[in-house]
């Protein structure tokens, strides 16, 4: 069943470990939509599985590939990317000190204020790029979490995982929400983090139709058993033929990955210092904070995703965004089709994202599609 993991990340990929069902030799993953399996008749479960909420065989060729690409001691798969993260959340111990970026996914960073205002941890947030910064609030307060987004939505700050992991103090222990970057693109286990998180919903499955989410641990240990209990006791489980979806997905990860790459690149090139914009953000780029950063970190690309700020506005921003016909106009990122979105408005009050910023998920369409569409889109006299 087990393929050797010195594979490239492409390989294993392509194949999902090249697991085959011993029945029938099937080169196709199985579907396993058993709810509970058969005790023996000495009262034993010959397969050590009692029920599917915390025994579901429909995870076992996922979680063993998203392991062996991020080169952790394990993976679980969650019901959502948000699900992954609380798992986590709730596994640390009551009242624990989470050190968060001030710019990462927007739900997420709600949601950790409002489990700070319940009291169930306490919450200080550090500036993504800021390294300096970071160092002396880990020295300040040690956190039992520090959690890392790179790049970071929507703006794609970047965090530097190795240089920040050697300035951590023992005890705290370094989470990295690695959607955007992919196992392909960074290996933050690797760069020294405990955990990596992943919203399964976006590149790893690429197709929107799958919300999944997954944590992989770099080694054993007492906290990652209680995140394992969590998942199993808590509840919030992945159906089967989403699990299914999701490794069909996975195979293709690398070809999608790296087309977004390379036309993210070219796309973010073309548009750098185009008359309608006041920036392109994007880490490929040698203007952008933390390209250098990046260049070190991220192997093979700097991602998919960029965003861009249009001069005039919200409303000039919005009408880009009106007149774009190929990119479709969503919420999500990481799938085989282009994405356009306004965040601010999506984040409603209180966010932090410029009004004036669309964010751009480049999917695996042909670039000069893309590149053609963007310049219709922004080349009306205002
Ligand atoms: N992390 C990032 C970077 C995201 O973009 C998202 C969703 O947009 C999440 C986490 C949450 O994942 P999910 O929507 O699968 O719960």
């Amino acid at each position: 069943m087990s393929t050797p993991h010195t594979l490239s990340p492409d390989t294993l990929a392509a194949q999902a470990l090249g697991w085959v069902a011993p029945e029938h030799r099937d080169l196709a993953p199985t579907l396993h939509p058993a709810s509970t399996f058969e005790r023996a008749a000495d009262g034993s479960y010959p397969d050590g599985r009692v029920y599917a909420r915390d025994h579901s065989p429909a995870y076992d060729q996922a979680e063993a590939l998203l392991a062996a690409l991020e080169s952790g001691y394990q993976a679980l798969l969650f019901a959502s990317g948000m699900a992954a993260a609380n798992a986590l959340l709730q596994a640390l111990e009551p009242g624990a000190h989470v050190l968060a970026p001030r710019i990462m996914y927007w739900g997420l960073r709600n949601w950790l204020q409002t489990l700070a205002e319940r009291g169930q941890i306490t919450l200080d947030f550090y500036d993504n790029a800021d390294h300096n910064a970071l160092s002396a609030k880990l020295r300040a307060r040690p956190p039992r979490l520090l959690w890392i987004e790179t790049p970071a939505n929507p703006t794609w700050e970047i965090t530097d995982i190795a240089a920040t992991c050697a300035a951590r103090t023992a005890g705290t222990l370094v989470a990295v929400d690695s959607t955007v970057s992919t196992p392909l693109l960074t290996r933050p286990l690797a760069l020294g983090a405990d955990f990596v998180m992943h919203s399964a919903t976006k590149y790893l499955n690429g197709h929107s139709d799958v919300v999944a989410g997954a944590l992989v641990c770099r080694e054993d240990s007492p906290l990652w058993q209680r995140v394992r209990q969590q998942r199993a006791v808590a509840g919030a489980v992945l159906g089967p033929f989403e699990a299914w979806l999701l490794l069909r997905g996975m195979r293709t990860l690398a070809l999608r990955v790296r087309h977004a790459c390379a036309s993210a690149q070219r796309i973010a090139e073309t548009l750098h210092g185009h008359k309608r914009l006041t920036q392109v953000l994007y880490p490929g780029l040698p203007s952008h904070g933390g390209h250098a950063v990046a260049a070190a970190q991220m192997q093979g690309g700097f991602g998919g995703m960029l965003s861009i700020r249009v001069a005039g506005g919200e409303r000039a921003a919005m009408a880009v965004a009106g007149r774009l016909r190929v990119f479709k106009r969503a919420t999500s990122l990481g799938a085989v089709e282009s994405l356009v979105e306004h965040r601010a408005s999506v984040e409603g009050p209180g966010t932090i994202c410029p009004p004036d910023l669309l964010r751009l998920s480049i999917g695996i369409e042909a670039t000069n599609d893309l590149i053609a569409d963007l310049h219709q889109a922004l080349d009306v006299s205002p």
